[in-house]
C-alpha cells in the first residue's frame, strides 16, 4: 500500500509539534491540580491563565471572556441553553439554520421539547445565509440567533459580522459556532461583535477533548457544570491543563502563520478542485468564492453510495470522507446538502476533501490522478450491476 494521504482535516488534525511539546511538562512535571495552593499547583494555575491569554489574543477577546470546555460540542452546547435559560422571560423563540452541526441542531430539538420555538433559515445553493433572510425571520419573542462561521460539510463562509450586526439591530444575541473557522480565517470577535463564539482544539492541530467558549463580558454565561467552581463557577470540574496548554499553543501557531497557511492552503485545494471539476458530471459544493482555505467538496453524477468511493479511496491509503464525520459510516445523504436542495441520490455521492499545511503537492497530485480513475471504475461496476 502507498503511504497514507490524509485528507479529513475538518474532521480532525494531527497535534502539531509545538503543541504536543508545550502540553508534555504538563503529564508529569507540572502534573498538579490549578486549585492547589502548593507550587505545584500554583505552576499549573499559571499555564492555564496564560494559555487563557493566548486564545484571547487569537480572536480579540479579553482573557476573561474565554471559558475552557471539553471541546465543540460542549462550547456549543452551553450557548445555546445558557442564553435560553437567562432570556427566557423574554420570549422562546430561536433562529438558527439548517446547515448547523448537530451539536447545535440536536440541542435546539431537545429545547424544542422543552417548550422553545425554533425556525431553521434555509441556505441558498451555496450554502449561504442573506443578513435580509435572518430580518424577515426575527421576532418579538426571539432570544437567540446561532449561525455558524463555516460550514463543516461544505466549505462555505459565512458573512457573520452582517447576520451579527441585523441580530443586533434587535437587541438578539448572536452566538457563533465557529469550529471550522477558529484558526482557519481570521477572527476578531470585537470587529464580528458576536456575543459568543464557540471553538475546538482538535480542528485546528491541538489535542481533542478540549475546546473553548467566548462569552461577551456584558452577556455572562450561566452555570453548566456545578461543582467546585473551576471556570469562574460556570463550569466546575478540575481543568484539562495539559490539553488548554496545547490548544493555546495551536491557536497561536494557527493564528501567527495564518497569511501563509492560507496561501498554500487555497493553492492547494484550488488545484484539486481545478483537477477535480474536469471529471464529467462532477460538481463542487459549496460556495467557490467564500470558502474555507483547505476545503475542498464534491458530488458527482452516478455516484448514489458515496461511501463506495470513500472505500476505494481508503485502498489507495487516501483518507477523505462523505462529507460529515458524525455521519461517515453511513450512506445518509448529509443534511447539509439536502437543505441545499440536492436531490437525495446526487447529495449521497458528496465527498469532502479537507486539507492541512501538512499536505504536499505530491499528495494533491495523486489524489488528482486517482480520483477520476475511482469515480469512472465506480460508474462502470455500477452499470455492470444494473445490467
Ligand atoms: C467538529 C465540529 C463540532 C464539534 O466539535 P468537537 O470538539 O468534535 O465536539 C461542532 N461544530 C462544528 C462546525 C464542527 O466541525
Amino acid at each position: 500500500m502507498n503511504q497514507r494521504i490524509y485528507v479529513d482535516n475538518s474532521a480532525t488534525t494531527a497535534v502539531s509539534e509545538k503543541a504536543l511539546s508545550a502540553m508534555l511538562p504538563y503529564f508529569r512535571e507540572h502534573f498538579g491540580n490549578p486549585s492547589a495552593l502548593y507550587s505545584y499547583g500554583q505552576e499549573a494555575k499559571k499555564a492555564l491563565e496564560d494559555s487563557r491569554g493566548m486564545v484571547a489574543k487569537a480572536i480579540g477577546a479579553l482573557n476573561n471572556e474565554i471559558y475552557f470546555t471539553s471541546g465543540g460540542t460542549e462550547s456549543d452546547n452551553w450557548a445555546i441553553r445558557s442564553v435560553c435559560e437567562s432570556k427566557n422571560k423574554m420570549g422562546k423563540h430561536v433562529i438558527s439554520t439548517a446547515i448547523e452541526h448537530n451539536a447545535i441542531l440536536r440541542t435546539l430539538e431537545k429545547m424544542q421539547g422543552e417548550g422553545y420555538e425554533i425556525t431553521l433559515l434555509k441556505p441558498d445553493k451555496n450554502g449561504q445565509i442573506a443578513a435580509e433572510q435572518l430580518e424577515n425571520a426575527i421576532r418579538k419573542d426571539t432570544i437567540l440567533i446561532s449561525i455558524m462561521m463555516a460550514n463543516n460539510v461544505v466549505g462555505t463562509v459565512l458573512p457573520i459580522k452582517a447576520l451579527c450586526e441585523t441580530a443586533h439591530k434587535h437587541h438578539i444575541i448572536f452566538h457563533t459556532d465557529a469550529v471550522q473557522a477558529a484558526a482557519h480565517v481570521p477572527i476578531n470577535v470585537r470587529s464580528l461583535g458576536v456575543d459568543l463564539l464557540s471553538m475546538s482544539a482538535h480542528k485546528f492541530h491541538g489535542p481533542k477533548g478540549v475546546g473553548a467558549l467566548f462569552v461577551k463580558v456584558a452577556v455572562k454565561p450561566a452555570a453548566y457544570i456545578t461543582s467546585g467552581g473551576q471556570e469562574k463557577g460556570y463550569r466546575s470540574g478540575t481543568e484539562n491543563v495539559p490539553g488548554i496548554v496545547g490548544m493555546a499553543a495551536a491557536i497561536k501557531e494557527g493564528t501567527e502563520n495564518l497569511q501563509n497557511n492560507t496561501r498554500q492552503l487555497t493553492a492547494l485545494r484550488d488545484k484539486l478542485i481545478e483537477n477535480t471539476l474536469k471529471i464529467p458530471g462532477t460538481y463542487l459544493t459549496g460556495d467557490s468564492a467564500n470558502r474555507l482555505p483547505g476545503h475542498a467538496s464534491f458530488v458527482f453524477e452516478g455516484g448514489k453510495e458515496g461511501a463506495y468511493l470513500i472505500n476505494m479511496l481508503n485502498e489507495e491509503g487516501i483518507c477523505a470522507s462523505s462529507g460529515s464525520a458524525c455521519s461517515a459510516s453511513s450512506i445518509e445523504a448529509p443534511h447539509v446538502l439536502i437543505a441545499m436542495d440536492y436531490d437525495k441520490e446526487i447529495a449521497q455521492s458528496a465527498v469532502r476533501i479537507s486539507l492541512s499545511y501538512y499536505n504536499t503537492e505530491k499528495e494533491i497530485d495523486t489524489i488528482n490522478e486517482r480520483l477520476p480513475l475511482l469515480i469512472a471504475e465506480l460508474r462502470r461496476r455500477k452499470e455492470k450491476t444494473i445490467r
